[in-house]
């Protein structure tokens, strides 16, 4: 704790006051399997061609610290499904934090158990209430995922919901769906990003700023949305400066990226990821902001 204490003060000084590009957070895909096929995901997110092997992922998480990061998200896929010999996800979170990472988060769909879990915060992605859920993800799905958190028993269960022109009615409903269910913490929302070939689930821009404002009320009368205000004013400005670097990619095929794949698919100006708007106040030191990441680093007495 005391090192990830010392360790945040230094990298904002290198990275604001003397302009170094330093990732803090890493994004790791493990794998290209999945369970699901998803309405806005590309054709590539679930090719269920390629586990990554565990040496591999040693590597590529030594890399990426001495590159500067301290944070790591397994994604893929579904990176529950990942697997190499007798291996399972809970040994790259045990081998994260060996290797000198602060946390290691789950991105999951939520159709598996994930209950055992190590990570130290579980994000499962949830776009919209029930039907809205199942028009993006398919039948069925809404109920195992629900029933699937309800049984997790983890202290930082976050939900995170895409907003697109499917389930764009169903902000409030997922707001207090996360309200009302006491196994999540928060729900953070984005706005579809369109990439190739999910154009047509793109909100108009009058629509988005729409939900912005949505959410802003819906923050302020209390829901846990983790968004923060100055975070989600900024992503109804157009052409905002982005601070993308903060997170690094690394993909399936161990291509790696400075920052999101949105950046070489050319979609940044119509980028959906409320993470942009939220980088972009921290770097500014936005109280409230920082106040709000700073919750999503605090231990849960969960993970390793
Ligand atoms: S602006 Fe959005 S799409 Fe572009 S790199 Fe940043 S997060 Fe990705």
């Amino acid at each position: 704790m005391l090192g990830q204490a010392l360790y945040l003060p230094w990298w904002y000084y290198r990275s604001r006051i003397c302009g170094e590009r330093r990732p803090l957070q890493t994004v790791l895909f493990v794998t290209d399997y999945c369970n699901l096929r998803c309405k806005h995901c590309m054709a590539d997110g679930h090719a269920c061609g390629t586990m990554k092997p565990y040496d591999q992922i040693r590597r590529e998480l030594l890399d990426a610290w001495h590159e500067g990061a301290r944070f790591v998200d397994f994604e893929g896929g579904e990176p529950t499904l990942w697997r190499d010999g007798n291996r399972r996800l809970n040994d790259l979170y045990r081998l994260a934090k060996q290797l000198g990472f602060y946390s290691g988060t789950l991105t999951t769909n939520g159709q598996r158990d994930f209950s055992d879990t190590l990570a130290d915060a579980v994000w499962v992605s949830v776009d919209g209430y029930g039907a809205y859920h199942d028009a993006v993800r398919g039948a069925g799905t809404f109920a195992r995922l629900d029933a699937n958190i309800r049984a997790s028993g983890h202290p930082a269960l976050s939900v995170a919901m895409a907003v697109n022109r499917l389930n764009r009615p169903s902000v409030r409903a997922l707001a207090e769906y996360a309200r009302e269910n006491p196994a999540i913490r928060s729900a953070a929302f984005n706005l579809h990003t369109p990439f190739p070939g999910t154009e047509d689930l793109t909100l108009s821009w009058e629509e988005r700023c729409a939900v912005l404002d949505e959410l802003i009320a819906l923050k302020r009368e209390g829901y846990p949305i983790m968004n923060s205000v100055p975070g989600l004013r900024i992503m109804k400005r157009r052409g905002f400066p982005k601070d993308c670097w903060v997170a690094n990619y690394i993909l399936v095929d161990g291509k790696r990226l400075s920052q999101c794949p949105g950046r070489v698919f050319g979609v940044c100006d119509d980028c959906g990821f409320c993470m942009a708007g939220e980088m972009y106040a921290v770097l500014r030191l936005k109280p409230e902001t920082l106040l709000a990441g700073l919750k999503l680093r605090l231990p849960t007495g969960r993970g390793i």
